[in-house]
């Protein structure tokens, strides 16, 4: 059984950067499901728990914080208004000032959740985390952000704090 479950993570894993890491911590958290699922693994009770309680079952498993809990709720068949923040989402939350530049994603989870409205549905919470994730990737780059080509250029903090250093300069 647990062999079976090897070549199913390696070959859900093709194509995902660090597969030899992830492999073994994906089957010791599947094997953790089980033994706490009195012997069955599948995570579907969850639907019929409150997103608060999903996600304090889901984190109180060692290695998972709230991207993977959001992560797990919103992307899979349970499809609970849950918000993932990576690290995409992140740097442009902080440069448009949605959050606080000393604001980790840790605590980046529950600030930007709280700013969306209470009644969007899961589908509207994805759209939100899509939007702003793909925008960290093809504009908002971590290195050089191409400003100059940016829909966000006159509501972005980050923008003006770099428009002032060059008048300075
Ligand atoms: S203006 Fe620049 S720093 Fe601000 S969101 Fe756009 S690309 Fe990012």
């Amino acid at each position: 059984m647990v062999r079976v479950r090897r070549i199913l993570v390696e070959t859900l894993l093709a194509g995902v950067r660090w597969p030899e890491q992830k492999a073994p911590r994906i089957q010791q958290v599947l094997r953790e499901i089980t033994a706490r699922c009195d012997g069955i693994l599948s995570l579907d009770f969850l639907a019929d728990l409150e997103i608060v309680a999903a996600r304090a079952w889901l984190e109180s498993m060692s290695g998972v914080g709230p991207k993977t809990s959001a992560a797990v709720l919103l992307f899979s068949t349970l499809r609970k208004p849950a918000l993932p923040v990576d690290s995409h989402h992140h740097r442009v939350a902080q440069r448009v000032g949605l959050i606080g530049d000393k604001v980790g994603t840790v605590a980046a989870h529950a600030l930007l959740q709280s700013q969306l409205l209470p009644d969007w549905d899961a589908q509207q919470i994805y759209d939100n985390h899509e939007l702003l994730m793909l925008h960290g990737q093809k504009v908002c780059h971590y290195q050089a952000p191409q400003c100059t080509r940016c829909v966000l250029t006159d509501l972005c903090y980050y923008q003006r704090l770099c428009a002032q250093d060059q008048q300075i300069e």
